[in-house]
């Protein structure tokens, strides 16, 4: 069986985490703050704030720049629907824009028609870690006064070119950037998130709220020579990370390029051995991005069964997923105000995504290209 993907994760890791238990300091202590100056330093943000997850991070970061009740988010339909999910938990709703033609990210022309009086923030994706046009979208929104927050829940390691050199996802371009350590993705900490950000309010905002509104943090309170009471001025939430995690991060950290240099490789064999079977599209890089390949997404034609073509591939060992889904054709999201979702609804209904993972070999590429092609034949497509 050839898996979707395997976290890459070994005894560095685990001698990490034993070192944590042992030192007797187990939730969020000096190996978070640690792993956030580090994950910090990697991206040239100021500011890294370490939570539990993504979900998390994004409902910070949106309540940090402001969204609140009776506020509009524009967004994406075609997300992780945690993308939708986070702007409800601040009483806001999401306006969904449709994604270009190329299959990923938020169409920067259908932000405009959107926008109204109530609108607050624009929330745009780096899908699957394909870097979104951020400097359209933050010119967009500073026209409007808006504030950018970048869900680059997939996009660790991955790069955009901005004034003449390759700079990490997560540099402040947007107001702030929320990542996730799920296992899925390409850095893992089992579940974790980061929001990155130059401005100090906004981190100040979000360090407040991930410790229930507490003046002091346990560290700080730990280590005071004088005894130290802390306030609560308003509500909070407990959306820490803990140092076992941490110390998962950083060990992630210091592979990451690694880990993307291999990822990167193994896309380039992909788009030739799928470029080769006629009928699939293989995703392709703007000249101003480069994905961690956190997914390897390709198109079927429209005419195909891609269930069909899903279902074969399993029973030949390969597993795959269905692209990214668009929110709006779950109950959840289906009522949502939107600007026409049909570059959305044929990227959801006509992708799928196959096996990519560290270690992965050249003669498993292969087996997952021929499962592939045999598949659409089956079908009469190829
Ligand atoms: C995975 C993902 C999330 C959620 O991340 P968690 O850490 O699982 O909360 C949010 N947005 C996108 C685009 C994702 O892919």
């Amino acid at each position: 069986m050839i898996p979707l993907m395997r976290p890459f994760v070994g005894e560095a890791e685990v001698e990490a985490v034993a070192a944590v238990i042992r030192s007797g300091w187990l939730t969020q202590g000096p190996q978070v703050a640690a792993f956030e100056q580090e994950f910090g330093a990697m991206t040239g943000a100021p500011f890294a704030c370490a939570v539990s997850n993504c979900t998390s991070a994004l409902h910070l970061a949106l309540l940090a720049v402001g969204v609140g009740a009776g506020d509009e988010v524009v967004t994406v339909s075609h997300s992780f629907i945690a993308t939708a999910n986070a702007v409800h938990m601040c009483g806001a709703e999401p306006v969904f824009a449709d994604i270009g033609a190329d299959g990923y990210n938020i169409d920067p022309r259908k932000i405009e028609p959107l926008v109204t009086a109530r609108t607050r923030a624009i929330l745009c994706v780096d899908q699957i870690g394909m870097p979104c046009d951020l400097p359209a979208i933050v010119a967009i929104a500073r026209a409007h006064g808006l504030k950018v927050v970048e869900d680059a829940a997939c996009a660790a390691g991955s790069q955009i070119h901005l004034d003449g050199a390759w700079t990490p996802i997560g540099h402040p371009i947007a107001d702030v950037a929320c990542f996730s350590f799920h296992p899925r993705k390409v850095l893992t900490t089992g579940e974790g998130g980061m929001i990155t950000t130059a401005d100090p309010e906004i981190d100040r905002r979000c360090r407040l709220l991930r410790q229930h509104g507490m003046s002091l943090s346990d560290l700080a309170r730990h280590t005071a020579s004088r005894v130290a009471i802390e306030t609560y001025d308003e509500p909070g939430f407990n959306f820490r990370m803990t140092d076992m995690q941490a110390a998962v991060g950083r060990q992630q950290l210091k592979a990451l390029p690694a880990i993307v240099a291999e990822r990167r490789a193994l896309a380039a064999r992909y788009a030739v051995l799928m470029g080769a079977i006629t009928g699939v599209s293989v995703p392709r890089e703007p000249e101003w991005a480069r994905s961690n390949w956190q997914s390897y997404c390709v198109g079927l034609p429209e005419t195909a069964d891609r269930d069909g073509v899903m279902q074969a591939m399993l029973d030949r060992g390969v597993a795959t997923r269905r692209a990214v889904m668009s929110c709006h054709l779950e109950n959840a999201w289906a009522q949502a105000r939107h600007g026409g979702l049909e570059q959305s609804e044929r990227a959801s209904r006509t992708h799928l995504i196959l096996p990519l993972f560290n270690g992965m070999t050249e003669a498993e590429q292969v087996t997952v290209a021929d499962a592939l092609a045999h598949a659409l034949a089956a079908q009469g497509r190829a």
